[in-house]
């Protein structure tokens, strides 16, 4: 048995569910998960769905609660962030929102889990009420609570979850929207037409070049744009949104060079996400163009490379199921991957 514990850097769905099977497979050996946020084991698929109103609770949406983690022999810190990582002596470094100062945690095997955060290109979303991005839960109850009329929205959306209260109190006391510009085309920016449509904005979607949905081809992009266009999407193609205008809110989203812009008072950016591998700065770990964790076949860094303890193993953000193959190596023997890698990074 090793005597320092499995690491998991990560509490979503990928790290939880690894660090899951990792007790299962190996049940005599220590877990321990470090998130950095509140949420765990959330389902950001679900989220619009929830903006839609289709989904009652955002709690709803969650999975795997602290003490179901406990349940399963699982250390879960949150509110610990690991901020580097040394592979040739195996340990982790890690700051909580309870000490000041960072602590050292040795680990046998390592696995990053840090999934991604939302890309926002050029458009600076945080100054700007009324301009989103969609890659939290947090942003997902405050896009439902802006979009709500403030006299009517109701608290209990977001009742026992860990959400940012602030934020949500912020966002329902705003003048509810009428017209909202999507910014990005992909998977997050079709759903989100579709969630607005469904509370009865006008929406109008922009996608910088080509069709929307790209990775899916023409055929598939010509039909959910008919289908977007019957649920009352303008949608616009080939159009390179160039700016976000206003104030302290939302007031418009200028295109075709700044020569044309159509008055909004919501806008979500949707244009891409870049991968949370800041804390392998150093370490000599490869990444990918993207900023990716770059891996052979088996889901390990490569070059592999030997640390003291074991082997650092890793990942980037591919959900449920890569999470279970992670951990399906628990005896060290490598086992190919059944299904095809996902190369969008
Ligand atoms: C709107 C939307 C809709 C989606 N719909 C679908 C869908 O329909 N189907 C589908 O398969 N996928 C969908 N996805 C993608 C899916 O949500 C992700 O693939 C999945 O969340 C990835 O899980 P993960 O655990 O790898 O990473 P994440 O969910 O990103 O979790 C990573 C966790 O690591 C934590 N973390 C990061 N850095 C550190 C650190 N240094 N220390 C400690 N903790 C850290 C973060 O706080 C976070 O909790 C959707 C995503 C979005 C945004």
């Amino acid at each position: 048995m090793d005597a320092e514990p499995f690491v998991v850097v990560g509490g979503d769905a990928a790290g939880l569910s690894a660090a899951s099977k990792f007790r299962r497979a190996a049940p005599d050996r220590e877990v321990i998960v470090f998130e950095k946020g509140r949420w765990i084991s959330y389902a950001y698929c679900g989220m619009p769905y929830f903006i839609a109103g289709r989904i009652d609770q955002l709690g709803d949406l969650l999975s795997l609660s602290p003490a179901a983690a406990d349940e399963r022999g699982i250390d879960l810190r949150r509110g610990h962030e690991v901020t580097a990582v040394d592979p040739d002596e195996g340990v982790v470094r890690v700051e909580s929102d309870e000490r000041s100062e960072s602590v050292e945690q040795p680990y046998s095997e390592l696995l990053v889990a840090t999934g991604g955060r939302a890309a926002t290109g050029p458009f600076d979303v945080r100054n700007l009420d009324g301009a989103f991005t969609l890659h939290d839960m947090d942003a997902a109850a405050a896009i439902d609570a802006y979009i709500a009329d403030p006299e009517s929205y109701d608290f209990d959306r977001v009742a026992d979850t860990p959400v940012d209260r602030e934020r949500v109190e912020h966002s329902a006391a705003q003048p509810a929207p009428e017209t909202a510009a999507i910014i990005g085309g992909g998977y997050v920016g079709v759903e989100m037409a579709e969630a607005l449509r469904e509370r009865g904005l006008d929406v109008h979607l922009f996608q910088r070049s080509g069709h929307v949905l790209q990775p899916f081809g023409e055929a598939v992009a010509d039909r959910v744009e008919r289908e977007l266009a019957e649920q009352g999407v303008t949608v616009h193609t080939e159009t390179p949104v160039d700016a976000l205008r206003g104030d302290e809110r939302i007031e418009a989203v200028a295109f075709d060079d700044g020569a044309d812009e159509i008055e909004i008072d919501l806008a979500i950016v949707g244009v891409g996400i870049r991968p949370n591998t800041e804390l392998l700065d150093g370490t000599g770990v490869e990444l990918g163009d993207s900023g990716a964790i770059r891996t052979d076949e088996f889901g390990r860094t490569e070059p592999p490379r030997r640390v003291r303890r074991g082997r650092l193993r890793d990942r980037s953000s591919h959900g449920y199921r890569r999470g279970d193959v992670d951990a399906a190596r628990t005896d060290r023997q490598p086992e190919r991957p059944r299904y095809r890698r996902d190369r969008r990074w």
